[in-house]
Parts: structure tokens; sequence; C-alpha cells
């Protein structure tokens, strides 16, 4: 078992290996948490997991109830948030008791910012089951649900009490799924090693997943403990993200998340080594990476369609976008990008 302790403004560890869901019950009870849990989950990951969830928490002597909601980000909204809160007020939950996350980042964004709110704050705890939510939306406390105006406008940093990743889980997760959870995986090593980025080149993450996970996790530990409330350093980890959210929302959110990165990351890279700011053997590195993982790098969206979509990013401050910027394989930079040359950079990148 790998655990990686996250000093956060509380403290916690994520646990990661294969089997761990029967040991939920157990570790719930290591922690002292109060006698009742909910599990919050989707519809589809509940009828895979969510009976091994449940008994592993009544074997370990907890009394449990579960809310589920059918799977999809659009499910990720005030209405599902509402009726998690009145099913916890219904069921008279106590600060005492605790929730559990069961699923990918829908389900962790949305129980986490209930748990936040429920009585001002209840803990929960972290089972996630993609590989996107085990790379990275599980860890680091940011939680939210969607508005009409746009993704995560509404949430807050609210960190979980356990993280337990059960990489056995993936075996039934969607293809397409786990090659979204990849782009997120080549993200970090862009970011941060290109050490790892061989790694992937030569070992299928499908074939290493406990190792993968743990290596992402370790750095993503470091800028949370660096940066918890993304006031700085954390940034970073929105590589591929404008220009991805922005694809994302030109296809209808047809194109799955890590896909929109991946085709950001393409294009942002491609920009940074037209203007010089990148090495130009970064480019095919990251190119042969992302095409190894059946990933798309390129998008048939106008320029002036996503300059639109970019525009309304909550990551803009003021005139300025700040983009993520490779300048070699394992180290990138936050640009800051006046508004009146962010069409620039994207025709430079390929758009
Ligand atoms: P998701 O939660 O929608 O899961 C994807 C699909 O896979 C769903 O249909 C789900 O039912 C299914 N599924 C999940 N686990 C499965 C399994 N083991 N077997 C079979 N099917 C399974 O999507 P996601 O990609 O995990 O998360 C995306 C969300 O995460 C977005 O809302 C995004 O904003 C959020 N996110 C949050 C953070 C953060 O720091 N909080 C970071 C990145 C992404
Ligand atoms: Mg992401």
């Amino acid at each position: 078992m790998t655990t990686i302790h996250i000093a956060a403004s509380r403290e916690y560890d994520v646990v990661i290996e294969p089997g761990l869901l029967t040991r939920l019950g157990t570790m719930a009870a290591e922690l002292g948490l109060g006698r009742r849990a909910a599990v919050i989950s989707d519809d589809a990951v509940f009828a895979l997991y969510g009976a091994a969830a449940e008994k592993a928490l009544t074997d370990a002597g907890f009394q449990v109830d579960h809310f589920l909601f059918p799977h999809g980000e659009q499910q990720k909204n005030l209405s599902t948030y509402g009726q998690v809160l009145n099913f916890l007020c219904d069921r008279r939950f106590t600060r005492s008791d605790f929730l559990v996350a069961l699923g990918g980042g829908v389900v962790g964004d949305l129980a986490g910012f209930a748990a936040a709110t429920y009585q001002r704050g209840v803990p929960y705890i972290q089972v996630p089951t993609t590989l996107l939510s085990m790379v990275d939306s599980s860890v680091g406390g940011k939680t939210a649900v969607d508005l009409e105006h746009g993704k995560n406008q509404a949430g807050c940093f609210y960190q979980p009490s356990l993280v337990l990743c059960d990489p056995s889980l993936l075996n039934t997760l969607p293809e397409r799924e786990y090659r979204a959870g990849c782009a997120e995986i080549i993200k970090y090593a862009m970011l941060y090693s290109e050490d790892f980025l061989r790694e992937l080149e030569e070992t299928p993450v499908l074939e290493q997943f406990e190792r993968v996970i743990s290596v992402c996790v370790g750095m993503k530990r470091d800028v949370v403990r660096g940066d918890e409330f993304d006031k700085g350093q954390r940034a970073l980890l929105n590589l591929g993200h404008t220009v991805g959210h922005a694809v994302e929302s030109c296809s209808g959110f047809t194109l799955l998340h890590g896909e929109g990165v991946a085709i950001g990351m393409a294009i942002i890279t491609r920009a940074a080594v037209e203007k010089g700011l990148c090495t130009p053997e970064t480019l095919p590195r990251l190119l042969a990476a992302l095409e190894r993982y059946g990933l798309p790098t390129e998008t048939d969206y106008p320029l002036t369609d996503i300059l639109a979509a970019a525009e309304a990013d909550k990551k803009r401050t003021d005139d300025v976008t700040k983009f993520i910027v490779p300048e070699r394989v394992g180290h990138c930079r936050v640009e800051p990008v006046p508004a009146d040359e962010v069409a620039g950079w994207l025709k430079a990148g390929g758009l």
C-alpha cells in the first residue's frame, strides 16, 4: 500500500492499493468518524461498487444510507446539490456523521461541496473510481458545482478526511474515460518530470496504475502544500485547461475534459515553440505521448468560437489571460497574456 500524506488546512492521507475498497469501513473507524455514513454516488458507479462499499462500512459497525443521482456532468448542478442537502436533513444526519463520495470527479466535487456546507461542514471520504479522479480531482480539496454560467462557478476549498484509492475499480472504466485520465497524467509529466514522461512512453499506464497514481498524487501533494488556496503555483495545474475548457464548451461537452486538455496542451505548446519560449523538441515529444494514448491533438472549431469560449473562462483576471506555458518537458511557467494578444497566441498554436 502506498500512503501519501497531504499537509493542508486539514491533514489527511491518500492511500493507494488494489482491493482497498473492502477496507473502507475499518479505515473510517480508525479515523474516529461518527456512527453514520451517507454514501453519495451516481447510478452507474453505485451499480458496480455500491454494495461492496456499503458492506465494508456496515461490517465495521457503521449505519449506512445512500443518495444516488444520474451519472454525467449535467447533474453536477445546484439542483442535485440541494437534493443531497435535503436528503441529509431528512435522514437527520448530524455533524458527527460523515459522507463518502463514491465515484468520479462529478461525484467527488458535488459530494465534497455538500460536505463542506451541510451544517457548516461534515467530514467526508473520497473514494475515487475514475483514473482522472484518482490522479487529480479527489486530492486537494477543490469542491464545486456548475452554474448555467459555467463550470465550477459555485464551490469552496474543503479537504477530505481520507482519500481511498483502489485501482482495481478501474477494471470497469470505459476505454475513453481511461484515455481522458491519461491526458491529465501526461500533464503532470509535462509540468514536473521528463523521467516520468519517459516512463509513460515505455510502459502503458494500465500496466502500472498504482505507481502512476502515486507519482501524480505525490506531485499534487507538493503543489497543495505550497499553495492550497490557488493563489500562485497551483495555477500550473491548469496547463492545457484554458484552451481545453474552451474546446470542451464549443463541443457542447461531447468532448471529455481530458480530451479538451490534450488539445489544449498541444495548442499552447505549439504556440510557445512558435514564440521561442519553448524548446522545439518539446512539441513532438508531447504529441507522440498524446497519440500513444489515443488522445486528440487538434480541433476543427474556428478561432472565433474558441476565443469567445475562452473569454468566459473564470481563470481570466481583468484583462489578462494566464496561459501555462511549457519551456521544456518537465518545466512550465505562468505567462500573463494581455487580452488583445490572446488571438495571436491561438493562431500561433495552429488555430
Ligand atoms: P465522471 O465523474 O463523470 O465519471 C465519468 C463516467 O465514468 C461517469 O459516467 C461515471 O458513471 C463513470 N464511472 C466512474 N467510475 C467508473 C468505474 N470505475 N467503472 C465504470 N464506470 C465508471 O468524470 P471524471 O472524469 O471522473 O470527473 C470529471 C469532473 O471532475 C469534472 O466535473 C471536473 O470539473 C472535475 N474535476 C475536479 C477537479 C478538482 O480538483 N476538484 C480536478 C479535475 C476535474
Ligand atoms: Mg483537469
